[in-house]
């Protein structure tokens, strides 16, 4: 542990590991394979990036995207890690150099894409080569159950059944359900793996779905109160891509544009241009994104319904990955269901790797995942708990922080029907009986099917005492008094109902029970933040907070254009907040800011220091008048 934090602080700048981080990098480092399951912005990264450093050989990364790798390498490379990357890419020259010092040792990590662990030249290097472990990042394109199947990722086990020694391996997602984790594990071969899902909620990021009848008028009209934040804006097709982009640029606002009609140089820009600030606005087609870490993404709006939520969550959680409050907005329309329909089609009928079978099974998995999706889209539910859900995770029914909680949610008082429900199940507890949430809520509902009838559950005091509230609201009033531990739900595939600790309280005290209900189904927008007020001590500090940081946030700029290398290599916002609180004067002092490492802080620290030094020395005059006026 000791040394695991010596190798986090030398070459990232983070004094202590988030959940689920040090207990992946330990199993790995004892030879474990790993299974990790955890949301963008986690710091997946960090969990194979550790033990490559630390082991002895080089660590194989197989990655599905090139400008996934080119960014995590250059991200490593300026940390000071000795890591490369091996693709398509590169000039036949460029690849026969990359082989040559791989097979030296002289790369603690190399990056490759799937498609090439087969070919001979990669198998020859593999057989001289000291591999540390194997990592699978984006693991859930292994599975025909994940939003982006690639059979090229099948290859991995047979890659790995060669070698002569199986390194420990360890694979990586953001989204996937049971049915992909079990796919992930069993198709890669993964030995018992370590599993760790570290939950996937992000707190930060607001969800919204608007069904506005003008898209581009609401598009904008979010833009124009959020003018200066930088975000993207989905686009299900590449006309649509065309078409707002045009708009949004004809209205003024700085907006750019990506998809695979492009030529390779006009993207490369685009992309360029949005991830170094110069453009804040990118229209795209899902092309673009995976591997863009940009950190400082403050929304994601999507035009169109996506095909599935985890495509939905996974493009909408590239928002926010700094930390900081981000939107996630989502306009939907019943269009976008027929277009989704066209896409999967065309995508599965046009993929030539694919059988027969594997096609028709397919066309059915993706019909059912898009069904999910329009739930979600047309729920007057809590957003988040919809999304939690759909992941296998039991959130509570309201999150306080997406359009239909705030807009669509009351508060209304349940005391009544708790002390109902309550006595229902002790009435089945005095004849021994107990059920699922369902059948609970029916006999009080008063429901005649053949469970209740057949067990004489009809001829109970409870039976019916709830005609007028429908049993879906009924279970609802239920899970929320298991929540408040009033009731009780057993564990296991059908869990039943039973007595809570405190159910006393409610039937013998009776305590109000208060509960978040759905008032209506329109959703409504966030409203707008407040602004701070002018003239008060607290503002005037964040003022100068904001000066100081759009002093470090410029300089950011100038060494990344320097270094030909994007704003938030050079450093995180986050980092950026944390000089602004911290106020380093020297190295050593820079070294604690989190985010800078031994490498960094040789490279940038004096620069940014020296920037500290002069946004105080500004001050001192004030303060010295203050002084002498005492
Ligand atoms: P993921 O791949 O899971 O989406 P990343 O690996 O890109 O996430 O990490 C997201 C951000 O969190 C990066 O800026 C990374 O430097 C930062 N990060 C990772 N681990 C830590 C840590 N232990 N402490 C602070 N920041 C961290
Ligand atoms: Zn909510």
């Amino acid at each position: 542990m000791e040394k695991q934090l010596a190798v986090l602080g030398k070459y990232f700048g983070y004094s202590e590991f988030r959940q689920g981080q040090s207990e992946i990098i330990s199993r790995t480092l004892n030879g474990e394979d790993v299974l990790g399951v955890m949301p963008t912005g986690a710091g997946k990264s960090i969990c194979y990036q550790i033990p490559a450093l630390m082991l002895e050989g080089t660590a194989i990364v197989i990655s599905p995207l090139i400008s996934l790798m080119k960014d995590q390498v250059s991200g490593l490379c300026q940390a000071g890690v000795r890591a490369c990357l091996l693709n398509s890419s590169l000039s036949a020259a460029g690849q026969r150099d990359v082989i040559t010092r791989a097979a030296a040792g002289e790369f603690k990590l190399l990056y490759v894409a799937p498609e090439r662990l087969l070919m001979d030249d990669f198998a020859d290097l593999a057989s001289r080569m000291r591999i540390s472990a194997i990592t699978v990042d984006e693991a859930h394109c292994v599975s025909q159950w994940g939003q982006d199947f690639r059979p090229s990722y099948l290859d991995i086990p047979v890659f790995v059944g060669r070698l002569k020694e199986r390194p420990p391996i360890s694979a990586f997602t953001a989204t996937a359900t049971n049915r992909v984790k079990g796919d992930i594990a069993g198709l890669l071969g993964l030995r018992s793996p370590y599993t760790i899902s570290t939950g996937f909620d992000r707190k930060n990021l607001f969800f919204s779905v608007l069904r506005p009848k003008d898209k581009m008028k609401e598009t904008e009209k979010y833009l124009d109160a959020h003018i200066g934040k930088s975000g993207i804006v989905y686009c299900a097709t590449r006309r649509a891509v065309e078409e707002v982009c045009a708009a949004l640029c004809a209205k003024g606002h700085a907006a750019t544009r990506y998809h695979a009609g492009l030529s390779d140089a006009e993207r490369a820009t685009n992309q360029e241009d949005f991830l170094y600030d110069r453009k804040t606005v990118m229209v795209a087609t899902n092309a673009f994104g995976m591997g863009i870490d940009k950190s400082n993404v403050g929304f994601v709006i999507h035009y169109n319904m996506p095909k599935n939520i985890e495509s939905y969550y996974q493009e909408a959680g590239r928002a926010g990955r700094d930390g900081s409050p981000a939107d996630c907005l989502l306009l939907y329309s019943g269009m976008d269901v027929r277009t989704n329909r066209f896409l999967i089609m065309k995508s599965i009928e046009g993929n030539e790797e694919l059988t027969p079978e594997i096609r028709e099974s397919l066309m059915q998995k993706d019909e059912e995942l898009l069904k999910a999706m329009v739930w979600y889209s047309t729920s007057a539910d809590c957003l988040r708990e919809r999304i939690l859900r759909y992941f296998g995770e039991q959130p509570p029914g309201y999150c306080g922080n997406c359009s239909n909680c705030l807009g669509n949610y009351e508060t209304v008082d349940v005391s009544l029907e708790a002390r109902k429900i309550i006595s229902c199940v002790y009435r089945l507890r005095e004849r021994n009986r107990s059920f699922g949430k369902t059948v609970v809520a029916q006999i009080l509902h008063g429901d005649a099917n053949q469970k209740i009838s057949g067990q004489g559950l009809d001829t109970l005091s409870t039976y019916g005492i709830m005609r007028d509230t429908p049993v879906r609201k009924i279970c609802g009033i239920i899970e929320h008094l298991v929540r408040l531990g009033h009731l009780y739900a057993t564990g296991g595939q059908y869990p039943v109902i039973e007595l809570g600790q405190s159910y006393a309280e409610v039937t013998r005290d009776n305590k109000q029970i208060l509960m978040k209900s759905v008032k209506y189904a329109e959703p409504l927008a966030k409203p707008p933040a407040k602004g701070l007020a002018a003239g008060d001590g607290a503002a005037q500090t964040a003022a100068r907070q904001t000066e100081l940081y759009e002093r470090l946030r410029a300089l950011r700029s100038r060494l990344a254009s320097e270094a030909k290398i994007p704003a938030f290599h050079v450093f995180s916002d986050a980092t950026l907040h944390a000089i602004c609180a911290m106020l380093p004067t020297d190295g050593e002092e820079f070294l604690k800011v989190p985010g800078v490492g031994q490498r960094k802080n040789e490279m940038y620290g004096a620069a940014f220091t020296d920037e500290v030094k002069m946004h105080i020395d500004a001050d001192r005059p004030q303060a010295e008048k203050a002084l002498a006026e005492q």
